[in-house]
């Protein structure tokens, strides 16, 4: 069957498909409703383009298994969605999709201390996690800034990361097994709790499949001790490159601390008339520095820190005092996202990575992109890792403003291509990078990852139309999205 026909054949009527979806679910779990569907057809992205389908509430992996099933036998494409908060379209509907909401798989099951990890649905939110593990000492550590709202399976399917994953990794270092249904309904286990669990590795590409692989409907993650001690200091600069350098100089120094988190000064403002988290507004850029370990370690890498920023330009050091300065000053890294609605509507907050050598360069490359374009960029990000996160300010309601917001963007990832560095560092590639891919990768680097995701889904059901370019086999269904919205139910 060509393309054409297979595309033709996924936008026929589709009423006998709903009455399938509710015949496994219920009807009040198969939602058609135009305000329902309107809620999925977006993620926290600034990227359009998304039409929803039926919209699916199960509540076990069984019924994620029927869902598969039917959407096979009607050919459907089907779409994952946790919180939709991700930021690279990887949740957007293209082409009215199944959307199948793991909202309700939302329990965690068992808390496996013998074999160190627990088991929790996909549907578990981020911090409710570590929240629950807190009174037994221990926590997820992957703690995205979006944690109070995001998923565990939109964290596993984004490999995202988060301010404490210097030290401890990103989600893939964080997932032992994960339980998938893939796109024709079979249920497969990926990883183990063995050390070294047998085969290839299928869990590692899994994590960070993006919804392109299956769904995942159990995961097993890795439980992390609560440190004994913390500390945690905030570094002021005078000039954002020297914040940068005092970056690369803590890791040549063999330290690594939890969290080396960089904010400028137009970020530290705004979160300071937001939230007043002691954040000096004089500096240029701040260095918010945090150590685990134990009460001797932590002080003597403390100090050390100190003196490597003093040497490399820091006008001031200071230490928090008590948990609750310590947790404001995180409060305001972690609310930054929200205190810039105080100056814009809209933001475009991107995500690159470099080699930290090289992020004083790229930075000073960002500012002059964004000046260029017209647009107000700010910096805060995951120094220590390298990941950039330029966060671009606009108003889409002025014309012409997303055009050059895409143009910057475009600019600063191709910025860091050329400094050596990746696309994404935690938020994906989704539909928000697929166009760079072939910028990264060469053609045959795509195509074996087509047929990685063809072993996994050989109709391209799951999630089509994401991460893999044009031109490359399963995003040719990116054509789906100019199939027009039908009358459902
Ligand atoms: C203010 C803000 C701050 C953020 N900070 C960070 C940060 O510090 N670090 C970071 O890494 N990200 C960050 N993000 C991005 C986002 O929160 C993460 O990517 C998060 O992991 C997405 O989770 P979600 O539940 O919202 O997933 P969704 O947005 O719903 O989905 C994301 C992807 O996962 C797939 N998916 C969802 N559930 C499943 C499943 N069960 N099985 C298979 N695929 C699935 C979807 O199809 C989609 O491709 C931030 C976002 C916002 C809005």
């Amino acid at each position: 069957m060509g393309l054409l026909d297979r595309l033709t054949r996924r936008a026929a009527p589709v009423a006998p498909l709903v009455a399938d979806l509710r015949a496994a679910l219920s009807d009040d779990r198969v939602r058609v409703d135009g305000a329902e569907r309107a809620l999925m057809a977006k993620d926290a992205s600034v990227f359009g383009g998304g039409v929803a389908g039926p919209t699916c509430f199960p509540t076990s992996t069984e019924e994620v298994q029927a869902i598969m099933r039917v959407a096979a036998r009607h050919d459907a494409a089907v779409v994952p969605r946790g919180a939709g908060t991700g930021l690279a379209g990887g949740a957007i509907p293209l082409g009215a999709p199944i959307v199948v909401s793991t909202g309700k798989m939302n329990r965690i099951l068992e808390v496996d201390e013998a074999n160190g990890v627990v088991w929790v649905e996909p549907g578990v939110i981020n911090l409710d996690l570590s929240r629950h593990l807190r009174p037994l000492g221990y926590h997820f550590a992957p703690d995205p800034s979006s944690q109070a709202v995001c998923t565990l399976g939109g964290n596993v399917a984004n490999n995202s990361g988060g301010p404490h994953c210097l030290a401890y990794g990103v989600t893939d270092a964080h997932v032992a097994a994960v339980e998938v249904v893939l796109a024709d309904g079979e249920v497969v286990m990926l990883g183990g709790l063995e050390a070294e669990p047998a085969g290839y590795d299928l869990r590692g590409a899994f994590v960070g499949g993006e919804g392109t692989l299956g769904i995942a409907t159990r995961i097993a993650v890795r439980l992390t001790r609560n440190p004994p001690a913390v500390r945690t200091l905030l570094l002021s600069f005078a000039a954002v490159r020297d914040a940068a350098e005092t970056v690369s100089a803590i890791i040549a120094a063999g330290i690594v601390p939890a969290a080396l988190e960089v904010m400028d000064q137009r970020i530290t403002v705004a979160v300071e008339n937001f939230v007043s988290a002691g954040y000096p507004v004089d500096a240029a850029a701040v260095l918010l520095a945090e150590i685990e370990g134990l009460d001797d370690g932590v002080d003597i890498d403390a100090a050390r820190i100190e003196e490597i920023g003093r040497a490399n330009g820091a006008t001031d050091v200071r230490r928090a005092g008590s948990d609750h300065e310590r947790e404001l000053l995180w409060k305001g890294r972690k609310t930054a996202f929200g205190a810039i609605a105080q100056l814009a509507p809209d933001y475009y907050l991107h995500d690159t990575v470099v080699p930290r050598s090289a992020l004083a360069d790229v930075l000073e490359q960002v500012y002059e992109i964004a000046d260029r374009h017209g647009v107000v960029v700010m910096n805060v990000f995951h120094a220590g890792d390298g990941n950039l996160h330029p966060l671009l300010l606009f108003d889409a309601r002025e014309d012409g403003t997303l055009e050059r917001v895409h143009a910057a963007g475009a600019e600063i990832l191709r910025a860091s291509l050329a400094a050596g560095g990746v696309l994404s560092g935690e938020h994906g590639v989704g539909v928000e990078k697929q166009r760079f891919m072939d910028e990264l990768f060469t053609d045959a680097d795509l195509d074996h990852q087509n047929r990685l995701r063809r072993a996994f889904d050989p109709a391209c059901r799951a999630n089509p139309g994401k991460v893999l370019p044009m031109g490359h086999s399963c995003a040719d269904i990116q054509a789906l999205r100019s199939v027009p919205t039908e009358v459902w139910g």
